[in-house]
């Protein structure tokens, strides 16, 4: 049976040249980058290299303004902690949205029981934040504003840029969750008003695990790892060599085929999206018609349930998922959808197709042949749709 692999968001198939340029850091160079021996010497020089490359690929002003982490998660950790750690006796107000990222979500649900006030800004009906009303939420007290680039469940784009200066002008840092979008939207980090800036390996064919937070220079923030004075005292514990060095490979790739890859993957996920409708009634796109990232198509499926399309889909070979993983299993309907304002019986049929560098016209076609009988098929047992043809 053919393999069809749509769920990029979730996480991508490490690069087999990532891989590769990784093996030596196992077994041949596999000094500790802190040593001054030659064995150390020799980690560290792969150690800034990548770190040039991660730093190229966001536009930073220096390497030493990127701090290798384990990941989005702690990349999203260390900033909203870090700075509220180091801005407490300023205020104690920070600003993020209702569609971020759990790693960024649940971290503002932790500070809020630590005493700090935050606050959730809302979206539009496109997932787009809504910038008045985040500019009404800010008070002398706000000391952060984090809002995600592109979100993971629909691929909306935020408008990071007005924010940024919103922030800038007001003298508020601005940490923006760009795990979606680093290697496939443009950025330029020291040109937009971005103070620090997260993102992760295995989401651009890099390897899981390690990930990095872009820091700009003179930013006020609070290690949260403590331990020797690795990454410039930041962030504490022997470096991660090979991650660092997949890491560094996959940035540097993706910055050379950015703009080749985004065409091919816009032109793969409209084919896929104008194939559906033309074949499945009751159809709704789920996220920003336009302003959305180039693999991310979130469709909802109406009168049925995501996870049984999603099992389905799976027994014909086909990898996808409803919004978030994090979600599955329950019945809980996906918060992005809820804040959007999508009708709760709706957001239940919602299904995420995230394309990736592998994928081939066939495989859209593949799936446009066998997703329509599935879809017939459950929606012939759903009572919902019974009552609707009534
Ligand atoms: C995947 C993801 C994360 C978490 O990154 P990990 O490296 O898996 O910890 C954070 N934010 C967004 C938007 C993501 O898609």
């Amino acid at each position: 049976m053919r393999k069809v692999y749509m769920d990029n968001n979730a996480t991508t198939r490490t690069r087999p040249e990532v891989a590769e340029a990784m093996l030596p850091y196992f077994s041949e160079i596999y000094g500790n980058a802190s040593s001054i021996h030659q064995f150390g010497r020799a980690a560290r020089a792969a150690v800034d290299s990548a770190r040039g490359k991660v730093a190229a690929l966001l536009g930073a002003g220096s390497p030493e303004e990127i701090v290798f982490t384990a990941g989005g998660t702690e990349s999203d950790n260390f900033a909203i902690k870090g700075v509220a750690a180091a801005l407490r006796s300023k205020g104690n107000h920070i600003i993020t949205s209702s569609i971020e990222h759990q790693a960024v979500l649940n971290t503002c649900k932790f500070m809020a029981k630590e005493g700090f006030d935050v606050t959730f800004v809302g979206v539009d009906e496109n997932g787009v934040v809504k910038l008045d009303e985040l500019k009404k939420a800010i008070t002398p007290k706000t000391i952060l504003i984090t809002i995600m680039h592109a979100n993971n469940e629909i691929g909306s784009i935020q408008p990071i840029e007005e924010i940024g200066k919103i922030a800038k002008e007001k003298g508020i840092y601005f940490h923006t969750d760009a795990v979606q979008t680093v290697g496939k939207l443009p950025l330029d980090v020291k040109n937009s008003n971005i103070d620090l800036l997260s993102m992760s390996g295995h989401k651009l064919y890099g390897p899981k695990g390690i990930g990095a937070l872009y820091i700009r220079k003179g930013t006020k923030i609070t290690p949260q790892m403590l331990g020797g004075h690795h990454e410039m005292g930041k962030r504490a514990g022997t470096e991660n060599v090979p991650g660092i060095v997949g890491l560094g490979l996959a940035c540097e790739l993706a910055q050379k085929e950015l703009a080749t890859e985004s065409k091919k993957l816009t032109e793969l996920r409209d084919r896929l999206y104008n194939g559906i409708i033309s074949r499945i009634e009751d159809v709704r796109l789920n996220g920003h018609p336009k302003n959305r990232l180039p693999n991310t198509l979130n469709v909802g499926f109406k009168y049925l349930e995501g996870e049984g399309i999603i099992l389905n889909l799976d027994m014909e070979g086909v990898g996808v998922s409803t919004g978030s993983a994090c979600t599955s299993g329950s019945l809980e309907p996906s918060h992005v959808l809820t804040a959007m304002g999508v009708d709760p019986a709706e957001t239940q049929g919602s299904v995420r197709f995230s394309l990736g560098r592998d994928n081939t016209k066939e495989d859209i076609d593949y799936v446009l042949e066998v997703l329509p009988p599935i879809i017939k098929r459950l929606r012939d047992m759903s009572p919902l749709y019974e009552s609707k043809k009534k």
